[in-house]
């Protein structure tokens, strides 16, 4: 009994902190009754489009609890996530602010069990009610693991994080086929020495027409914060295109990692070297051709590739199967079809 008061207690005074509606108490309370949750006890991380609770067990567990906002505006500039996710197809109303946050929560419930399921460190999704998410909490005594921002390693553990970053990046794409296009220092935590990646509600499937556009920002993002800690990273180009390379075999995804950053640590450092930058530049603003029917000309361009012709501008080669060299012209497509198991 005075577990329930406590919580509520704790409930109302989260409730004056935040503001949190009527449904949204209406949803914790269900999931106080289906034991998902016996104390809420406050604020983790308030953002803009939601905030994040800490909250126990019966049995003492910590758990997270995310609850999204429900204000039409932050949701605006989602839209571009969920039009055009398969998974949205239907029960995605864009009038309705409630339905469109709830199918937000939805999509992150479900990306989190896909990485979860591939063996990519995340917190594992535990339950969900209309837009508020429990998962799994990723910290210890009450308080969250750091963010990789903050997170202080030493510069091995600096260039390893770096390598494992990348490696996630193509695991997401190629086993757990997805794109996290919010990848960054704010959404990766540092926990017992290990990466997690967290803020997945955004993550859209290989079948996005701007899935690649999506990775291309990724790349960009994770190498602009390890070249600021000193890390000599690949091109953004190498990175995407060691994402979606279907050539790579599982067995020697290891070694093609370490001979692209064997090649990046002997050359000059990427962020003033003009070069370097000026093709990162090209390859950053190119476009990028989700499949290879998308491309007008491209058995020109497989001619130029083949007869080793200046390869400028045509960046789909890994994504068409094609390497620039033609070395192993492959009949499996880099875009993987849809095989892994959508929900757990
Ligand atoms: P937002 O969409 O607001 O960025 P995030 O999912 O990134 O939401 O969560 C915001 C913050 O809340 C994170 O940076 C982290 O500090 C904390 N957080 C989120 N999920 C968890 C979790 N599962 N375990 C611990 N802390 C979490
Ligand atoms: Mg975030």
């Amino acid at each position: 009994m005075t577990g329930a008061v406590r919580t509520k207690d704790r409930a109302d005074r989260a409730t004056s902190e935040q503001v949190l509606d009527p449904r949204t108490l209406y949803a914790l309370q269900k999931m106080r009754r289906a034991e998902v949750f016996e104390e809420m006890n406050g604020v983790l991380a308030t953002g803009k489009e939601a905030n994040v609770y800490h909250a126990t067990t019966l049995s003492h567990t910590e758990i997270a609890i995310k609850i999204f906002k429900t204000s039409i505006l932050v949701f605006k500039d989602r839209d571009r996530y969920v039009t055009g996710d398969f998974r949205f197809r239907t029960g995605y109303c864009r009038s309705n602010p409630r339905k469109m946050v709830k199918a937000w929560a939805e999509k992150e419930r479900r990306n989190l069990a896909r990485i979860n399921s591939c063996g990519i460190r995340s917190p594992k999704p535990l339950h969900l009610r209309m837009h508020v998410l429990a998962m799994e909490f990723i910290g210890s005594k009450g308080v969250s693991a750091l963010r990789l921002k903050d997170a202080k390693m030493s510069k091995a553990r600096t260039d390893r994080a770096y390598q494992e970053m990348v490696r996630i990046i193509r695991q997401m794409y190629q086993e757990a086929h997805l794109v996290h296009a919010d990848l960054s220092e704010w959404n990766v935590l540092f926990h017992e020495d290990e990466l997690y990646i967290i803020d997945v509600g955004q993550a859209v499937d290989l079948d996005h027409p701007h899935c690649l556009e999506f990775l291309r920002e990724d790349a960009l993002h994770i190498n602009q914060f390890f070249q600021k800690l000193g890390v000599a990273t690949l091109t953004i180009r190498e990175v995407f295109d060691y994402a979606v390379d279907p050539s790579i075999p599982a067995d020697g995804q290891d070694a093609a990692l370490q001979q692209l950053l064997d090649a990046a640590s002997s050359r000059p450092a990427m962020v003033d070297d003009g070069i370097a930058s000026a093709e990162e530049e090209v390859f950053r603003q190119a476009y990028i051709p989700r499949r290879l029917g998308e491309v007008a000309d491209h058995e020109g361009d497989y001619d130029r590739l083949a007869g080793g012709q200046d390869t400028q501008g045509i960046y789909y080669q890994s994504i068409a199967g094609m390497k620039a060299d033609m070395s192993g012209a492959q009949s499996q497509s880099a875009h993987p079809s849809h095989s892994v198991p959508d929900e757990s």
